[in-house]
């Protein structure tokens, strides 16, 4: 395989002709109006600014994008990037993503991406700080940061931290705004975040894959059975995505993470690696070398092709290509991260048979997530405050019904402990999140899987899952006339 022509021949496309190329071979399997395959196609605007910042002595230039992609819907919605190889074609690719994504998981807004081209780690917090509310200045200015118009969310280089510091720049040059804190999502919570935001992204892809799983049909086109207890797990990357699914994943779901891939190489341990602890040593010390709890190797290429039953990439985008693709052994790919399979990558992994879990669906928690913390901001309130202790009222009067019932026949009921104490206690907010994501994510699932299984022609998941993305912005766009 690995002297395929096909593999050599081409060139490896750019992220973005790999978006596009996805999105043609999806679009082949639909009959559009004239005329519209384009017009969703495109990148609607991309607004690049360069700024200046007077940090260490003198002044600074950064350059900063933040792309539209479609405002079939509006808000426009997606993160932004902080890394140093941020450039406009990347940040185009993303914000299509985040339109069929959105699309995908029924999320009302169009999609949008930003990119700041800078490393964090060569600037301390106050000069990110002076550097962030500046490039928020420039976008707030043209109305690409606006609750109505377009909401950012954390993207790779970005936290809660950066969020804060938007809203708060947001809120000062619109100082009437009630709604101003829905101007930027993924916020710390004492500043209008919402409860499981931070992990929402790894959470969503634990609820994808526990659905997936749910589908023996489905897991035996992977050439897998079973659920989700003792599979193999390599994850690559462990940041704020990968590190919590992989959690998630081992802590509730009795997965095995046998490969942690960072930077620095490749922890392997065929027993299960400690997540938490693999954590904790990478943020302390950049690397996972000499890491407790298994073996180390610089050899973190090899790691994506060792033999595994999932293969989590959840860092960078492309490191799944024509190159590595044929060598990659693991059956089942979960795309954590956006993009991380070119597109020359997936024809040879649709050929192998590969089952991918595309991105526009496994990482759509965040955004998903992000809807509700948009929706919460802009009603000013928790949710479940008004009906959590309503609830529990109800239940308990449920509970006491019972226990006399019991009482007066002489029945001898005793309702156990843990069911009452279950039972009994009203959902607050993180529940409640948790639920919306979870039926999202399921709900989401069983259409692009229906499409899958009707439609053999279509071949994998994501071109289902386009499918579906396409159908819905042309939708859209035919309602509005266009
Ligand atoms: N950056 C995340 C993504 O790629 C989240 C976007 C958002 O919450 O708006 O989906």
């Amino acid at each position: 395989m690995k002297d395929n022509p096909v593999q050599t021949a081409a060139p490896e496309p750019s992220f973005r002709d790999s978006v596009d190329l996805m999105f043609n071979r999806a679009v082949r399997f639909m009959t559009l109006p004239p005329g519209l395959e384009q017009k969703i196609r495109v990148c609607n605007a991309t607004y690049t600014v360069r700024f200046g910042v007077r940090l260490r002595g003198a002044i600074h230039t950064f350059t900063g994008y933040r792309s539209v992609h479609s405002e079939h819907m509006e808000p426009v919605k997606g993160g932004i990037r902080y890394a140093p190889f941020v450039d406009q074609e990347e940040v185009e690719a993303l914000a299509a993503l985040m339109t069929y994504k959105c699309a995908l998981v029924e999320v009302p807004f169009g999609g949008s991406k930003g990119g700041l081209c800078l490393d964090p780690r060569e600037w301390d917090e106050e000069e990110l700080e002076r550097i962030t509310r500046r490039f928020t200045y420039e976008l707030v200015k043209r109305d690409l940061i606006h609750p109505a118009q377009n909401v950012p969310a954390p993207d790779m280089g970005t936290s809660e931290r950066e969020m804060a510091w938007i809203a708060d720049q947001y809120r000062r040059m619109n100082t009437t705004d009630i709604n101003a804190s829905a101007c930027v999502t993924g916020k710390p919570l004492n500043a209008g975040g919402i409860h499981g935001r931070v992990e929402a992204t790894g959470r969503g892809l634990q609820y994808a894959l526990r659905e997936f799983f749910r589908h023996p049909e489905d897991v035996a086109r992977a050439g897998l059975s079973g659920g989700l207890e003792g599979k193999r797990v390599v994850v690559q990357g462990l940041g704020n995505v990968g590190f919590h699914a992989a959690r998630f994943l081992s802590e509730e779901d009795g997965a095995r993470i046998v490969g942690i891939v960072e930077r620095d190489g490749v922890l392997w341990n065929d027993d299960g690696l400690r997540v938490e602890v693999a954590r904790e040593w990478l943020l302390r010390n950049g690397g996972l070398r000499d890491c407790p709890g298994g073996h180390f190797s610089e050899d973190g290429a090899a790691a994506l092709e060792a033999e595994c039953d999932i293969l989590l990439p959840a860092a960078l985008e492309g490191v799944i290509h024509r190159d590595n693709a044929a060598r990659i052994r693991a059956p089942l790919i979960v795309e954590g991260a956006n993009g991380p399979v070119t597109a020359a990558a997936d024809a040879i992994l649709r050929e192998k048979g590969t089952v991918v879990i595309p991105d526009l669906y496994a990482n759509a928690g965040g955004v998903t997530v992000s809807y509700f913390e948009w929706v919460k901001n802009l009603s000013q309130i928790r949710f479940g405050r008004l009906q959590r202790r309503a609830e529990e009222a109800r239940h308990a009067l449920l509970v006491s019904e019972l226990e006399r019932l019991s009482a007066d026949q002489g029945l001898g009921w005793t309702l156990s402990p843990s069911f009452k104490d279950r039972y009994l206690r009203g959902d607050d907010e993180i529940e409640l999140v948790r639920s919306g994501l979870d039926d999202t994510m399921r709900a989401a699932y069983g259409a692009m899987r229906a499409l899958w299984h009707e439609r053999p022609e279509l071949g994998d998941l994501r071109t289902a899952a386009y499918v579906v993305a396409i159908g819905r912005v042309a939708a859209s766009y035919r309602a509005k006339g266009l």
